[in-house]
């Protein structure tokens, strides 16, 4: 049976610059012109495309991969919050079931994450040596949906600090197999060495990418590297600094430093021209749904409300090649209350979830 067709009125915002007065969901897809009969349900307020998550990690918690039911939580969460297309960030869980679920988020996986032996969290990755790295990069493409996700960099003990985890040539041979398997890279980097290095082997995104400088900024930028600061995540930096502190002073100190400059780093970046999406990170330390606050934490950087919101839904979707709103596209839709240009924070408390054409109502799942 389907859904009653949908008529949401007030402000459609469908890009920077492009407002609509109104638009219709017939047969879960977005009409600019009303039904000709039938019954059609109203809602009032302002839209934006479905908020896309580009780093969250469903099924995936601290100490690694929890069932389906765990991860069917989070992508509730994710929906209730309003984003409705996400990018799994790696995962050690096979989650393609929830691509066959029509009340779940659309979700592109980028597989498992691969990192060296030893030097990530553990249960999350794949750990190899880097002769392996170019097999299991083929491997990864072909499993996931079009990414790539690899671990940069992490605390290295002999140093006592961040270290890089791949010497660049063979980078450059990994990413390049993987874009030979139609998939795009994305790393793992906290440290500004690795940066270098991924941009040198020719990756196409950085996650959190907190040791940027006006070199590697000037590069990002030139080649266009995108990246997902997960600010709401670094919040954290603090608390991984603390835990390491006795044993790794040198690692403690360069975490508060790359904290402490978070905001002027992706306000730099943003100026130069570097591509900034929202992600949350969501599925290591943190619960699902936090979408909103990234969005509001971008405009810390220095982006207009109009960017930050952009950072979460007409931009990110071109990026990942996926529709905003649009003639005939599936209706992802999310409807607010009061404007989101005059104050982000009324992100964080969707009136109306439409996700395929089908408005719902929160699940109250805890991600
Ligand atoms: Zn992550």
């Amino acid at each position: 049976m389907s859904a009653p067709a949908l008529h949401v009125r007030g402000k459609v915002l469908v890009g920077p610059e492009e407002v609509l007065e109104e638009i219709w969901v017939l047969d879960g897809v977005v009409s600019l012109t009303p039904p000709v009969s039938g019954e059609v349900e109203t809602i009032d307020g302002y839209a934006v495309p479905g908020l896309v998550d580009a780093h969250c990690h469903v099924g995936l918690e601290a100490h690694g991969a929890v069932d389906d039911e765990r991860a069917e939580q989070h992508a509730l969460a994710d929906r209730d919050a309003g984003a409705l297309l996400l990018r799994d960030a790696g995962s050690p869980a096979d989650t393609r079931w929830v691509q066959e679920r029509e009340d779940l988020p659309r979700l592109i996986r980028a597989g498992r994450h691969i990192a060296r032996t030893k030097r990530y969290l553990r249960n999350f990755a794949w750990e190899i040596e880097p002769e392996d790295l170019v097999e299991y990069v083929r491997q990864e493409a072909r499993n996931g949906d079009g990414w790539v996700k690899l671990v940069g960099d992490w605390i290295e003990r002999e140093s006592g600090d961040l270290g890089i985890c791949w010497p660049v040539d063979i980078l450059t041979d990994a990413i390049a197999a993987a874009h030979e398997e139609g998939a795009r890279v994305t790393a793992h980097c906290f440290g500004e060495q690795s940066l270098v290095d991924f941009a040198a082997a020719g990756t196409d995104c950085i996650e959190h990418a907190t040791g940027l400088t006006d070199d590697t900024i000037d590069t990002f930028a030139r080649q266009q590297i995108a990246i997902v600061p997960t600010l709401v995540n670094i919040d954290n930096f603090p608390m991984f600094a603390e835990a390491g502190r006795g044993k790794f002073p040198t690692y403690a100190d360069h975490m508060m430093d790359l904290y402490e400059r978070r905001y002027e780093t992706v306000a730099k970046a943003h100026e130069a021209g570097v591509p900034v999406y929202v992600g949350t990170d969501a599925g290591g330390q943190l619960p699902h749904g936090l979408v909103a606050r990234e969005v509001e934490a971008l405009t810390r950087t220095g982006m207009s409300n109009v960017e930050a919101i952009g950072a979460a839904t007409w931009s990110a979707r071109d990026w990942l090649g996926r529709p905003g709103i649009a003639e005939g596209e599936s209706a992802d839709i999310v409807v607010y209350r009061d404007d989101p240009r005059e104050d982000v924070r009324t992100m964080a408390d969707p009136y109306r979830v439409i996700l395929r054409g089908h408005a719902h109502e929160r699940s109250g799942a805890q991600g």
